[in-house]
Protein backbone atom coordinates (compact mmCIF):
# COMPACT_ATOMS: atom_id res chain seq x y z
CA UNK A 1 0.00 0.00 0.00
CA UNK A 2 1.50 3.23 -0.86
CA UNK A 3 2.03 5.84 1.45
CA UNK A 4 2.05 9.54 1.00
CA UNK A 5 3.83 12.02 3.32
CA UNK A 6 1.38 14.79 4.03
CA UNK A 7 2.37 17.66 6.18
CA UNK A 8 1.16 16.67 9.71
CA UNK A 9 3.84 13.61 9.43
CA UNK A 10 6.63 16.04 9.40
CA UNK A 11 4.92 17.56 12.23
CA UNK A 12 4.37 14.49 13.88
CA UNK A 13 8.27 13.05 14.26
CA UNK A 14 9.28 12.05 17.56
CA UNK A 15 12.34 12.65 19.52
CA UNK A 16 13.71 9.50 18.70
CA UNK A 17 14.61 11.08 15.09
CA UNK A 18 16.00 14.09 17.03
CA UNK A 19 19.95 12.69 17.56
CA UNK A 20 21.61 15.92 16.57
CA UNK A 21 25.54 15.87 16.59
CA UNK A 22 25.96 19.35 18.18
CA UNK A 23 29.24 19.04 18.97
CA UNK A 24 30.17 19.52 14.90
CA UNK A 25 27.65 22.27 14.60
CA UNK A 26 29.09 24.43 17.59
CA UNK A 27 32.45 23.80 15.62
CA UNK A 28 31.32 24.81 12.37
CA UNK A 29 29.45 28.08 13.47
CA UNK A 30 32.41 29.58 16.34
CA UNK A 31 34.91 28.86 13.21
CA UNK A 32 32.90 31.09 10.89
CA UNK A 33 30.70 33.32 13.36
CA UNK A 34 30.18 36.98 11.60
CA UNK A 35 31.72 36.05 8.54
CA UNK A 36 29.69 36.02 4.98
CA UNK A 37 31.49 32.79 3.91
CA UNK A 38 29.99 29.31 3.46
CA UNK A 39 30.51 26.40 6.22
CA UNK A 40 30.58 23.58 4.66
CA UNK A 41 30.11 19.72 5.41
CA UNK A 42 30.95 16.17 4.05
CA UNK A 43 29.02 13.08 5.54
CA UNK A 44 32.20 10.54 5.11
CA UNK A 45 33.96 7.41 6.66
CA UNK A 46 35.89 4.79 5.48
CA UNK A 47 32.56 2.29 6.73
CA UNK A 48 29.84 4.46 5.59
CA UNK A 49 32.31 4.02 1.88
CA UNK A 50 32.02 0.23 2.60
CA UNK A 51 28.36 0.32 3.43
CA UNK A 52 28.09 1.99 -0.10
CA UNK A 53 30.42 -0.46 -2.33
CA UNK A 54 27.89 -2.77 -1.54
CA UNK A 55 25.55 -1.63 -3.99
CA UNK A 56 25.92 -4.46 -7.10
CA UNK A 57 25.56 -2.24 -9.69
CA UNK A 58 27.92 0.41 -8.44
CA UNK A 59 30.63 -1.29 -6.15
CA UNK A 60 33.62 1.08 -6.99
CA UNK A 61 31.69 4.28 -7.26
CA UNK A 62 31.84 5.85 -3.57
CA UNK A 63 35.53 4.48 -3.06
CA UNK A 64 36.63 6.70 -6.60
CA UNK A 65 34.79 9.46 -5.53
CA UNK A 66 36.24 9.64 -2.00
CA UNK A 67 39.51 9.10 -2.92
CA UNK A 68 39.32 11.66 -5.85
CA UNK A 69 38.23 14.18 -3.24
CA UNK A 70 41.16 13.38 -0.85
CA UNK A 71 44.10 12.99 -3.89
CA UNK A 72 42.79 16.56 -4.63
CA UNK A 73 43.38 17.65 -1.25
CA UNK A 74 39.17 18.57 -0.47
CA UNK A 75 38.78 17.11 2.49
CA UNK A 76 41.33 20.02 4.65
CA UNK A 77 38.52 22.43 3.47
CA UNK A 78 35.84 20.36 4.59
CA UNK A 79 34.37 20.04 7.50
CA UNK A 80 34.12 16.08 7.63
CA UNK A 81 31.42 14.43 9.26
CA UNK A 82 30.87 10.58 10.10
CA UNK A 83 27.66 9.93 9.88
CA UNK A 84 25.20 7.51 12.00
CA UNK A 85 23.13 5.02 11.01
CA UNK A 86 19.02 5.49 10.78
CA UNK A 87 17.03 3.36 13.01
CA UNK A 88 13.90 0.95 11.61
CA UNK A 89 11.94 3.62 13.30
CA UNK A 90 13.58 6.12 10.83
CA UNK A 91 13.50 4.46 7.84
CA UNK A 92 9.71 3.60 8.33
CA UNK A 93 8.88 7.48 8.38
CA UNK A 94 8.30 7.16 5.14
CA UNK A 95 8.81 3.57 4.00
CA UNK A 96 6.16 0.93 4.92
CA UNK A 97 7.00 -1.70 7.87
CA UNK A 98 6.08 -4.56 6.09
CA UNK A 99 9.42 -3.50 2.75
CA UNK A 100 11.83 -2.49 5.92
CA UNK A 101 11.07 -5.73 8.25
CA UNK A 102 11.80 -7.16 4.75
CA UNK A 103 15.31 -5.41 4.20
CA UNK A 104 15.98 -6.18 7.94
CA UNK A 105 15.50 -10.11 8.15
CA UNK A 106 18.44 -10.26 4.94
CA UNK A 107 16.60 -10.89 1.68
CA UNK A 108 17.80 -13.92 -0.51
CA UNK A 109 21.08 -13.24 -3.02
CA UNK A 110 20.31 -14.28 -6.57
CA UNK A 111 23.10 -16.97 -6.20
CA UNK A 112 23.55 -19.95 -8.35
CA UNK A 113 21.73 -22.99 -7.19
CA UNK A 114 24.55 -25.58 -7.58
CA UNK A 115 25.63 -27.31 -4.69
CA UNK A 116 22.15 -26.69 -2.93
CA UNK A 117 19.46 -28.96 -1.91
CA UNK A 118 16.05 -29.61 -3.06
CA UNK A 119 14.82 -27.93 0.21
CA UNK A 120 16.97 -25.16 0.05
CA UNK A 121 16.33 -24.47 -3.73
CA UNK A 122 12.52 -24.26 -2.69
CA UNK A 123 13.29 -22.06 0.63
CA UNK A 124 15.16 -19.40 -1.89
CA UNK A 125 12.63 -19.71 -4.59
CA UNK A 126 9.78 -18.57 -1.94
CA UNK A 127 12.10 -15.90 -0.96
CA UNK A 128 12.35 -14.45 -4.34
CA UNK A 129 8.86 -14.36 -4.81
CA UNK A 130 8.52 -12.15 -1.73
CA UNK A 131 11.91 -9.60 -2.83
CA UNK A 132 10.02 -9.69 -5.93
CA UNK A 133 6.83 -7.98 -4.17
CA UNK A 134 9.51 -5.66 -2.57
CA UNK A 135 11.11 -4.32 -6.37
CA UNK A 136 14.06 -6.48 -5.49
CA UNK A 137 14.61 -7.93 -8.79
CA UNK A 138 16.28 -6.13 -11.99
CA UNK A 139 17.81 -2.88 -11.23
CA UNK A 140 17.20 -3.69 -7.67
CA UNK A 141 18.62 -6.96 -6.87
CA UNK A 142 18.83 -8.36 -3.41
CA UNK A 143 22.91 -8.31 -2.01
CA UNK A 144 24.08 -9.32 1.48
CA UNK A 145 24.05 -6.57 3.79
CA UNK A 146 20.77 -4.44 2.06
CA UNK A 147 19.53 -3.62 5.56
CA UNK A 148 22.91 -2.25 6.39
CA UNK A 149 23.36 -0.61 3.26
CA UNK A 150 19.57 1.06 3.95
CA UNK A 151 20.30 2.43 7.56
CA UNK A 152 23.84 3.47 6.44
CA UNK A 153 22.36 5.93 3.19
CA UNK A 154 19.46 6.90 5.09
CA UNK A 155 21.11 7.53 8.19
CA UNK A 156 24.16 9.93 6.67
CA UNK A 157 21.30 12.01 4.58
CA UNK A 158 19.61 12.51 8.48
CA UNK A 159 23.52 13.43 9.08
CA UNK A 160 23.65 15.77 6.91
CA UNK A 161 19.98 16.94 7.64
CA UNK A 162 20.59 17.67 11.06
CA UNK A 163 23.88 19.84 10.73
CA UNK A 164 21.86 22.16 8.66
CA UNK A 165 19.07 21.79 11.25
CA UNK A 166 21.31 22.75 14.07
CA UNK A 167 23.70 25.60 12.48
CA UNK A 168 23.03 28.81 13.38
CA UNK A 169 24.64 30.04 10.19
CA UNK A 170 22.50 31.78 7.32
CA UNK A 171 24.74 29.47 4.23
CA UNK A 172 25.31 26.06 5.73
CA UNK A 173 25.88 23.30 3.02
CA UNK A 174 25.97 19.49 3.73
CA UNK A 175 26.93 17.03 1.27
CA UNK A 176 26.06 13.38 1.04
CA UNK A 177 27.55 12.48 -2.26
CA UNK A 178 26.48 9.00 -2.14
CA UNK A 179 22.39 9.80 -1.40
CA UNK A 180 20.06 10.79 -3.37
CA UNK A 181 18.44 7.94 -4.53
CA UNK A 182 15.13 9.82 -5.37
CA UNK A 183 12.65 6.80 -6.98
CA UNK A 184 12.54 4.52 -3.85
CA UNK A 185 8.82 4.13 -2.76
CA UNK A 186 7.60 3.48 0.54
CA UNK A 187 6.83 -0.46 0.26
CA UNK A 188 9.56 -1.20 -2.86
CA UNK A 189 12.58 -0.58 -4.13
CA UNK A 190 12.57 1.28 -7.89
CA UNK A 191 15.29 2.49 -10.48
CA UNK A 192 18.30 1.40 -8.14
CA UNK A 193 17.01 3.18 -5.22
CA UNK A 194 16.60 0.96 -2.52
CA UNK A 195 15.33 3.47 0.49
CA UNK A 196 14.68 7.02 -0.52
CA UNK A 197 16.93 9.13 1.83
CA UNK A 198 16.07 12.70 0.07
CA UNK A 199 12.31 11.98 1.22
CA UNK A 200 13.82 11.20 4.80
CA UNK A 201 15.90 14.21 4.79
CA UNK A 202 13.54 16.77 3.74
CA UNK A 203 11.09 15.21 6.39
CA UNK A 204 14.23 15.69 8.70
CA UNK A 205 14.34 19.34 7.55
CA UNK A 206 10.62 19.97 8.32
CA UNK A 207 11.05 19.76 11.88
CA UNK A 208 12.68 23.20 11.71
CA UNK A 209 12.67 24.72 8.38
CA UNK A 210 8.92 25.58 7.20
CA UNK A 211 9.47 25.55 3.62
CA UNK A 212 11.63 23.46 1.64
CA UNK A 213 12.68 23.60 -2.24
CA UNK A 214 13.77 20.29 -3.82
CA UNK A 215 15.79 20.67 -6.59
CA UNK A 216 16.24 17.26 -8.59
CA UNK A 217 18.40 17.69 -11.77
CA UNK A 218 18.90 14.19 -12.77
CA UNK A 219 19.00 12.77 -15.76
CA UNK A 220 15.51 10.88 -14.65
CA UNK A 221 12.20 12.45 -13.16
CA UNK A 222 12.16 13.14 -9.37
CA UNK A 223 9.44 10.28 -9.04
CA UNK A 224 9.82 9.27 -5.81
CA UNK A 225 9.99 12.15 -4.05
CA UNK A 226 7.28 14.42 -6.00
CA UNK A 227 4.67 11.57 -5.27
CA UNK A 228 6.00 11.88 -1.21
CA UNK A 229 4.91 15.51 -1.62
CA UNK A 230 2.39 16.43 -4.35
CA UNK A 231 -0.32 17.32 -1.87
CA UNK A 232 2.30 19.73 0.51
CA UNK A 233 2.29 23.48 -0.16
CA UNK A 234 5.63 23.31 1.87
CA UNK A 235 7.58 20.63 -0.01
CA UNK A 236 8.33 22.53 -3.61
CA UNK A 237 9.83 19.73 -6.26
CA UNK A 238 11.44 20.95 -8.97
CA UNK A 239 12.63 18.79 -11.69
CA UNK A 240 14.17 18.56 -15.04
CA UNK A 241 14.96 15.63 -16.47
CA UNK A 242 14.63 13.36 -19.88
CA UNK A 243 11.50 13.11 -20.69
CA UNK A 244 10.76 10.20 -24.10
CA UNK A 245 8.27 7.45 -24.93
CA UNK A 246 9.55 4.14 -22.71
CA UNK A 247 11.96 6.03 -20.92
CA UNK A 248 12.66 5.14 -17.14
CA UNK A 249 10.05 6.44 -14.76
CA UNK A 250 7.43 7.74 -17.23
CA UNK A 251 6.73 10.30 -15.10
CA UNK A 252 7.43 14.50 -14.73
CA UNK A 253 5.46 15.82 -17.74
CA UNK A 254 5.06 19.71 -18.09
CA UNK A 255 1.33 19.30 -16.68
CA UNK A 256 1.67 17.67 -13.42
CA UNK A 257 1.56 20.22 -11.22
CA UNK A 258 0.94 18.79 -8.18
CA UNK A 259 -2.53 18.14 -6.24
CA UNK A 260 -5.12 19.52 -3.39
CA UNK A 261 -3.08 21.82 -1.53
CA UNK A 262 0.06 21.47 -3.11
CA UNK A 263 -0.99 21.84 -6.91
CA UNK A 264 1.13 24.41 -8.10
CA UNK A 265 3.98 23.39 -6.18
CA UNK A 266 5.35 20.83 -8.38
CA UNK A 267 7.39 21.84 -11.17
CA UNK A 268 8.62 19.53 -14.19
CA UNK A 269 10.69 20.79 -16.86
CA UNK A 270 11.08 17.74 -19.60
CA UNK A 271 13.18 17.65 -21.86
CA UNK A 272 14.83 15.43 -24.96
CA UNK A 273 18.55 14.19 -25.69
CA UNK A 274 21.57 16.01 -26.20
CA UNK A 275 20.96 18.78 -23.54
CA UNK A 276 23.73 21.18 -23.22
CA UNK A 277 25.85 22.76 -20.16
CA UNK A 278 24.37 26.33 -21.08
CA UNK A 279 21.16 24.84 -21.48
CA UNK A 280 21.39 23.04 -18.08
CA UNK A 281 22.41 26.25 -16.34
CA UNK A 282 19.86 28.56 -18.12
CA UNK A 283 17.22 26.02 -17.08
CA UNK A 284 18.28 25.32 -13.57
CA UNK A 285 19.10 29.44 -13.14
CA UNK A 286 15.43 30.24 -14.54
CA UNK A 287 13.36 27.65 -12.09
CA UNK A 288 15.69 28.09 -9.01
CA UNK A 289 15.35 32.03 -9.56
CA UNK A 290 11.67 31.68 -9.88
CA UNK A 291 11.24 29.34 -7.17
CA UNK A 292 13.26 31.32 -4.54
CA UNK A 293 11.17 34.40 -5.34
CA UNK A 294 7.61 32.90 -5.27
CA UNK A 295 7.98 30.36 -2.27
CA UNK A 296 10.15 31.76 -0.75
CA UNK A 297 12.00 28.41 1.33
CA UNK A 298 13.96 28.42 3.59
CA UNK A 299 16.67 25.39 2.78
CA UNK A 300 16.86 23.59 -0.18
CA UNK A 301 17.65 20.00 -1.36
CA UNK A 302 19.63 19.67 -4.27
CA UNK A 303 19.59 16.04 -5.83
CA UNK A 304 22.65 16.21 -8.12
CA UNK A 305 22.66 12.85 -10.03
CA UNK A 306 25.24 13.39 -12.95
CA UNK A 307 23.92 10.32 -15.33
CA UNK A 308 23.44 13.25 -17.45
CA UNK A 309 27.05 13.51 -17.85
CA UNK A 310 27.85 13.10 -21.97
CA UNK A 311 30.01 9.99 -20.82
CA UNK A 312 27.56 8.05 -18.71
CA UNK A 313 26.18 4.85 -20.25
CA UNK A 314 22.79 6.52 -20.77
CA UNK A 315 24.21 8.44 -23.47
CA UNK A 316 20.98 10.97 -23.55
CA UNK A 317 22.47 14.32 -22.62
CA UNK A 318 25.49 16.42 -24.00
CA UNK A 319 26.32 17.58 -20.54
CA UNK A 320 29.94 17.91 -18.66
CA UNK A 321 30.91 18.93 -15.32
CA UNK A 322 31.19 22.50 -15.97
CA UNK A 323 27.37 22.29 -16.82
CA UNK A 324 26.84 20.76 -13.17
CA UNK A 325 28.97 23.36 -11.60
CA UNK A 326 26.84 26.17 -13.19
CA UNK A 327 23.48 24.47 -12.11
CA UNK A 328 24.99 23.91 -8.47
CA UNK A 329 26.29 27.30 -8.19
CA UNK A 330 22.63 28.85 -9.38
CA UNK A 331 21.33 26.75 -6.15
CA UNK A 332 23.83 27.54 -3.88
CA UNK A 333 23.05 31.45 -5.02
CA UNK A 334 19.94 31.70 -2.75
CA UNK A 335 22.59 31.74 0.43
CA UNK A 336 20.47 29.18 2.29
CA UNK A 337 20.74 26.22 4.31
CA UNK A 338 21.58 23.46 1.18
CA UNK A 339 21.38 19.86 1.21
CA UNK A 340 23.59 18.40 -1.52
CA UNK A 341 22.94 14.80 -2.38
CA UNK A 342 23.99 12.59 -5.44
CA UNK A 343 21.92 10.13 -7.37
CA UNK A 344 22.68 8.66 -10.73
CA UNK A 345 25.60 8.22 -12.74
CA UNK A 346 27.01 4.97 -13.85
CA UNK A 347 30.29 5.84 -15.09
CA UNK A 348 32.15 5.54 -11.86
CA UNK A 349 35.08 7.90 -13.25
CA UNK A 350 33.26 10.34 -14.60
CA UNK A 351 31.09 10.70 -11.55
CA UNK A 352 34.31 11.00 -9.34
CA UNK A 353 35.60 13.80 -11.20
CA UNK A 354 32.16 15.52 -11.68
CA UNK A 355 31.57 15.35 -7.49
CA UNK A 356 34.90 16.59 -7.23
CA UNK A 357 34.87 19.32 -9.72
CA UNK A 358 30.89 20.43 -8.05
CA UNK A 359 33.02 20.47 -4.73
CA UNK A 360 35.53 22.40 -5.15
CA UNK A 361 34.43 25.05 -7.70
CA UNK A 362 31.03 25.18 -7.40
CA UNK A 363 30.92 24.48 -3.31
CA UNK A 364 34.23 25.87 -1.73
CA UNK A 365 34.83 28.37 -4.79
CA UNK A 366 37.99 27.01 -4.65
CA UNK A 367 41.17 27.99 -7.64
CA UNK A 368 40.71 25.64 -10.96
CA UNK A 369 41.97 22.18 -9.94
CA UNK A 370 44.87 20.67 -11.99
CA UNK A 371 43.76 19.11 -15.18
CA UNK A 372 46.05 15.85 -14.61
CA UNK A 373 44.70 13.53 -11.99
CA UNK A 374 46.95 13.19 -9.17
CA UNK A 375 48.74 10.25 -9.00
CA UNK A 376 46.59 8.06 -6.40
CA UNK A 377 45.59 4.48 -5.37
CA UNK A 378 42.84 4.54 -7.70
CA UNK A 379 44.83 6.01 -10.52
CA UNK A 380 44.40 3.52 -13.00
CA UNK A 381 40.76 4.01 -13.22
CA UNK A 382 41.35 7.45 -14.94
CA UNK A 383 42.84 6.37 -18.39
CA UNK A 384 43.79 6.39 -21.32
CA UNK A 385 44.09 10.66 -20.80
CA UNK A 386 43.91 10.66 -16.76
CA UNK A 387 42.78 14.43 -17.15
CA UNK A 388 40.00 15.82 -14.90
CA UNK A 389 38.24 17.64 -17.53
CA UNK A 390 35.36 16.03 -19.53
CA UNK A 391 34.84 17.50 -23.37
CA UNK A 392 30.95 17.65 -24.71
CA UNK A 393 30.81 15.09 -27.91
CA UNK A 394 30.54 16.71 -31.09
CA UNK A 395 28.13 13.94 -32.73
CA UNK A 396 25.32 14.84 -30.26
CA UNK A 397 23.26 17.43 -30.87
CA UNK A 398 20.67 19.06 -29.11
CA UNK A 399 16.79 18.20 -29.84
CA UNK A 400 15.95 20.97 -27.18
CA UNK A 401 15.46 24.37 -29.27
CA UNK A 402 15.52 27.83 -27.63
CA UNK A 403 12.59 28.31 -28.67
CA UNK A 404 10.82 25.16 -26.50
CA UNK A 405 12.68 25.88 -23.36
CA UNK A 406 11.80 29.46 -23.55
CA UNK A 407 8.08 28.05 -23.88
CA UNK A 408 7.65 25.77 -21.60
CA UNK A 409 9.74 28.65 -19.18
CA UNK A 410 6.75 31.00 -19.80
CA UNK A 411 4.12 28.01 -18.88
CA UNK A 412 5.99 27.56 -15.66
CA UNK A 413 6.36 31.24 -14.98
CA UNK A 414 2.53 31.63 -15.85
CA UNK A 415 1.53 29.14 -12.62
CA UNK A 416 3.82 27.75 -10.43
CA UNK A 417 3.87 28.98 -6.77
CA UNK A 418 1.06 31.48 -7.38
CA UNK A 419 -0.42 30.75 -3.66
CA UNK A 420 2.93 30.78 -1.94
CA UNK A 421 2.96 33.15 1.27
ZN1 LIG B 1 18.99 8.90 -12.89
Amino acid sequence: MAKRVADDDAAACTETNNKRIRSESETSAATAAGSDRRSVALVHSGAYIRACSRLPRMPERAILIATLMEAYGLHKHLQIVSPRLATADELMMFHTREYIEFLEQGCPEQDSDEESSDDERNDRKIGETRAQRFGLELDCPPFAGIYEYAQAVAGATLTAAELLMDSNEAHTIAINWHGGWHHGRPDCAAGFCYVNDAVLGILALRRRFDRVLYVDIDLHHGDGVERAFEHSDRVACVSLHKHAPGFYPGTGVLSDTGRGRGKGYTVNFPVADGLTDSQLAHIVQALVELAHERFQPNVIVLQCGVDTLVTDPYAAFNVTPVGVEQAVQSVLACKLPTLVLGGGGYHSPSVAKCFTSVTAHAILELEPLARSIPEHDFFEQYSPDYGLRISPSPSRPTLNTDAAIAAQLATIRGAAFQTAQ
